[in-house]
């Protein structure tokens, strides 16, 4: 065997972190790195196309780039592809990804089939930065944010298994996974921009819905950035109190300026609201809170999707008699705001919404 002193291990490893993830540059950055290099810029538009077309893992695979080329692509880049680590298949059909990033960290992604469509719920932190006390993923903390190209990768995952196990291709997006996307918004705005471009999946923004416990300031970003996507608030109370007890950041983030936002939001868009909202035993169960949401969602044109609980532990939450949610769906109704029951999918498999913790 032939020992290979230390420091030139620790020299490669460094050399190795020098190296720039070549996802992380726009198409222009390409051309111009080719051209800076002596060659032509239209080279950056063939890599660009293996990396987000093809889908390329490695520069080997870009057979009509000369050899020295992707040698000088090699010594400059790596390309940080996620590898899901483990596949779980439900009864019901839905499949949760154990996705590696390439620093070893896990985040979850999860395939929901219907019958009419294929829906991917995607993570956008690795952990969250908020505090909900009914979500799993927010005992995890943050650990840090998904790069555009983590998060695109995980939606090419979900595509490829839909072809291959349902037969046809992936149909919506949700951001419902790990993480709040408007506390890693700029990263998530340049995924979505991938995702609908016709250099990646081609998708219309009008499948894809971003989820937010309710960022105030960000939410008016994106309607000045004028996005495409839908939005849904995940509110599960419309009374401050309530709401700053279940999820403590409500305290930064009231009511009030969610409202004010959201007004912002519909003005510029004119893109219906949906909220979230769980019904538990004795915390949101009131008639006070059925008013308090009516109320609310006077405010802007929106539709409510009741969302079954998963019990994420000890039973501190639990879901409320069917009575209740009866109660809140008569509510609604009568003062003709739309509103749908969500069952949960993939409980089996802890794939359902909050249970997302990686438990492997
Ligand atoms: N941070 C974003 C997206 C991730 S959570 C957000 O808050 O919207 C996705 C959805 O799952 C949210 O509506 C959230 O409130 C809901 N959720 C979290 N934990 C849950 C649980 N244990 N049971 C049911 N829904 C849950």
């Amino acid at each position: 065997m032939i020992r290979v002193p230390f420091y030139l291990f620790t020299f490669a490893r460094s050399m190795n972190v020098k190296k720039k993830d070549i996802r992380a540059l726009t198409k222009e950055q390409l051309r111009a790195f080719f051209e800076e290099n002596g060659d032509k810029s239209f080279r950056g538009n063939q890599v660009y196309e293996w990396l987000w077309v093809k889908g390329a893992h490695s520069f080997e695979d870009m057979t009509n780039i000369s050899k020295a080329t992707r040698k000088m692509l090699e010594d400059n880049f790596v390309i940080n592809h996620i590898r899901v680590d483990q596949m779980q298949r439900s009864k019901d059909g839905t499949i949760k990804n154990a996705v590696r990033l390439h620093d070893g960290l896990i985040v979850e992604s999860v395939l929901i089939p219907t019958p009419t469509r294929t829906t991917a719920c995607v993570s956008s932190q690795v952990g969250c930065s908020l505090d909900c006390k009914f979500c799993a993923t927010a005992r995890l903390k943050r650990m840090r944010n998904l790069n555009p190209d983590e998060i695109y990768d995980q939606v090419v995952a979900i595509d490829r298994e839909s072809r291959l196990y349902y037969n046809r291709p992936l149909s919506n997006i949700v951001f419902m996974g790990m993480g709040e996307p408007l506390m890693n918004y700029n990263n998530v705005l340049k995924a979505i921009d991938k995702i609908t471009a016709s250099e990646g999946l081609g998708m219309s923004p009008k499948r894809i819905t971003v989820s937010t416990s309710g960022v105030p300031k960000i939410i008016k970003k994106m309607a000045d950035d004028e996005v495409r996507f839908k939005l849904a608030v995940s509110l599960h109370s419309a009374i401050d109190e309530v709401r700053t007890s279940i999820m403590p950041f409500n305290e930064t983030f009231p009511l009030s300026d969610l409202k004010d936002a959201l007004e912002y939001w519909y003005e510029k868009t004119k893109s219906r609201i949906t909220y979230e909202y769980v019904v538990w035993d004795g915390i949101n169960d009131r008639a006070e809170d059925i008013e308090a949401l009516i109320k609310f969602c006077s405010y802007v044109p929106c539709k409510v999707n009741l969302i079954e609980y998963n019990p994420i532990d000890d039973g501190e939450f639990q879901q409320a008699s069917s009575k209740a949610i009866d109660s809140y769906i008569k509510g609604l109704e009568s003062r003709g705001i739309v509103v749908n029951v969500r069952r949960s999918r993939g409980k089996d498999i802890d794939a359902a919404c909050g249970q997302l913790a990686n438990k492997s």
